[in-house]
């Protein structure tokens, strides 16, 4: 179309790298997805502002991190998808000695790993989350009794304007997977992790216990989005579906896991509207049987 056309033309002059036709597949933990308009990978700041500046006038734009939270229709995006990725992914220790700030393209990991390096404490329970930092802030990420809202101390973030905010303490509104950003489309890019000084050891000794039970427990193998459903007040999303005997049932390449039912799994081709129809019939049998309403925690861009 002539709009993206012309959009492609207007990032190509600034410098700012950009693909027509993105298969939004090669961009998401799932495998799953149509092409998106335009995708762009901002460098830094400056050409975020500047997209949202300039690019919002013409077309949609949704900002995503690496895709672990994500379904993409079938149909592709007609829209432009502003990934922040390897280049915004710096991290560092602030001055004060206890502040880990985390460009918001970071992988979790790549935080966790830093945070190990200089002997501070409290990121530990995210070693293993394959999302970024901002997705991470985004959607208050957690594991393992930690959630991220426990560190962190402020986020950055660029408005509808194009003009650059801070928001700290109460303001963040976290809550379970929810964040002041949650269904706004606002694009975080800085995250500022209140950390504590701590005894490496432990601190490396706890990551590779985690990582050993994600191992063990969760179907890594196969390309997923993590837990597919919110836990329910009360009870745990996995134990319901198995509970209704839905472990291993298929919809198209879209299947249960085997090894945790919380997850749904792409067997091979998935497509998203196999995977839409398996969260259907999920949600229907285990509100059925068991009465809980299971909220899927997985977005879907539209
Ligand atoms: C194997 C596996 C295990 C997982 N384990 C866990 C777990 O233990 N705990 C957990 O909480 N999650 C888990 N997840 C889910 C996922 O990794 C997290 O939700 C992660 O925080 C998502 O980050 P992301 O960068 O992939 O976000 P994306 O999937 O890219 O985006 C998710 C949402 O965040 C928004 N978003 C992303 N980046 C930005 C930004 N910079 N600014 C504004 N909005 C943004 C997007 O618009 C979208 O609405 C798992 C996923 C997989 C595949």
């Amino acid at each position: 179309m002539e709009k993206f056309e012309t959009i492609l033309k207007m990032c190509a002059e600034q410098g700012i790298s950009c693909i027509p036709q993105a298969p939004m597949k090669e961009y998401t933990s799932f495998h799953i997805g149509g092409p998106a308009a335009v995708l762009v990978k901002p460098k830094c700041v400056e050409e975020i502002c500047w997209i949202r500046r300039n690019v919002e006038k013409l077309a949609k734009v949704w900002f995503v991190g690496k895709g672990s939270n994500l379904l993409i229709p079938d149909e592709g995006l007609e829209g432009v998808v502003v990934v922040l990725g390897p280049e915004f992914s710096d991290v560092r220790v602030d001055r004060d000695g206890f502040t880990l700030v985390c460009e918001a393209g970071a992988p979790l990991m790549k935080a966790c790993r830093e945070a190990l390096e200089h002997g501070l404490t409290g990121l530990e329970f995210a070693w293993g989350i394959p999302g970024s930092v901002g997705g991470g802030a985004y959607m208050n990420a957690g594991a393992y009794g930690g959630e991220l809202k426990d560190v962190i101390a402020w986020c950055e973030h660029v408005d509808q304007k194009g003009n650059l905010c801070r928001v700290e303490g109460n303001a963040l509104d976290f809550s379970y997977r929810h964040s002041f950003y949650t269904g706004k489309n606002l694009c975080i890019i800085r995250v500022g992790f209140r950390l504590e000084k701590g005894d490496p050891q432990q601190i490396r000794a706890r990551m590779d216990e985690l990582m050993t039970r994600r191992k063990e427990k969760q179907p890594l193998e196969f390309p997923s989005a993590g837990s597919t459903f919110k836990r329910p007040e009360g009870a745990y999303a996995a134990a319901l579906i198995e509970q209704c005997g839905l472990k291993g049932v298929r919809v198209g390449d879209a299947m249960v896991s085997e090894k945790h039912s919380g997850f749904l799994i792409n067997v091979g081709n998935a497509t998203c509207a196999d995977v839409q129809e398996l969260i259907r019939q999920v949600q229907e049998k285990v509100w059925q049987k068991t009465g809980f309403r299971l909220e899927c925690e997985v977005g879907t861009l539209k």
